[in-house]
């Protein structure tokens, strides 16, 4: 099958002919219809802790349909033909990073456990988009409660981006972002975030004049060294901070300041099953949506290319793999 194949960091992706996946008796094939080219692909591509190893493919937010069964599995809820996506996971080995060849490629396993169905009135394309937006989903289930509370996300990428959107669903008081790329505040402003701050400037005032106070709670999207500390800085007495983008350097923080404050730092990463279930009941009630975030939609044999362009900040959101038309 043809694959986009990680070699090493600063080399381009290839396009390659590799063997096509050989699925257990508990695993099912699925012919690869979408895939998005994640942050995280771009973060594995380059030099760090968080690199994938070389010959990697990756691709974890993908639709397809399922063409092959595991033997096991024959008389369970999958029939050939079904279109799904699935968690990006099986027996806890990430697809698309590494241990499992991920959907930059025509086909790709999943196991079963985490295989989760398209309604008929969900396209493939839009099921690409389930993953993103469960990411932000569960980053703001994470938060507890956003109800009638004020929130500063910062970084208005596509994480950043389905942050607000979920953070608004689940009755926010005001979503502010910070962000300092026009192309990406456009891209809110078309989901109808209209209050920006402009992180060149001195963030804390702006949130005062925008929020009439302190955010109450802040979603760091960025993963830059320092951010931490800011935040904790701006906060007001118990306020929440959510550690979304992945910093993976030494950060310095004053803890007497946080101390303060009694503050609250909390993690969050990826989802749960639930996550990706009740975004797809949403998306089909009309009340999610994140269609307007794919800026680009390109074959397979344009991705070393398209790949290569999102290192450097540029006007591209979501930008999906069609496999279908390639
Ligand atoms: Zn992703």
């Amino acid at each position: 099958m043809r694959a986009a194949v990680f070699h090493q960091p600063g080399q381009p992706l290839t396009i390659e002919d590799v063997p096509k996946p050989t699925i257990s008796d508990r695993e099912m094939l699925v012919k690869v219809s979408h895939c998005g080219i994640c942050g995280t692909d771009i973060h594995a591509s380059k030099e760090g802790p968080f690199m994938a190893p070389p010959e990697t493919i990756f691709g974890h937010e993908f639709t397809g349909e399922i063409i092959e069964i595991g033997e096991t599995l024959r008389d369970g809820d999958f029939k050939l033909g079904d279109r799904v996506t699935s968690l990006p996971f099986i027996d806890d080995k990430t697809i698309g990073l590494g241990a499992i060849t991920g959907a930059y490629s025509e086909y790709v396993k999943v196991g079963y456990d985490l295989v989760v169905k398209l309604p008929e009135e969900l396209s493939n394309r839009d099921g690409a988009l389930v993953e993103p937006l469960a990411v932000g989903l569960h980053s703001v289930k994470m938060a507890g409660s956003v109800a009638g509370r004020t929130v500063l996300i910062i970084g208005a990428g596509p994480i950043g981006l389905t942050c607000a959107i979920w953070c608004r669903f689940f009755g926010a008081a005001k979503v502010i972002l910070s962000e300092m790329s026009d192309a990406r505040i456009a891209m809110a402003k078309t989901f109808g975030f209209n209050d920006f701050v402009d992180p060149s400037g001195d963030v804390t005032a702006q949130c005062e004049t925008l929020l009439k106070g302190p955010p109450e709670i802040q979603f760091e999207c960025v993963g830059k060294t320092g951010l931490m500390q800011e935040c904790i800085a701006r906060a007001p007495k118990r306020g929440l901070i959510m550690g979304i983008g992945v910093c993976d350097h030494p950060d310095t923080i004053v803890p007497l300041m946080a101390f303060g404050k009694e503050l609250t730092i909390q993690w969050a990463v990826g989802y749960d099953k639930e996550d990706f279930e009740f975004t797809i009941d949403m998306m089909l009630e009309g009340r999610i949506s994140a269609t307007d975030m794919i800026t680009d939609i390109v074959p397979l044999s344009a991705v070393p290319e398209v790949f290569e362009a999102l290192k450097q900040p540029s006007t591209q959101c979501k930008v999906l793999i069609d496999l279908d038309t390639d």
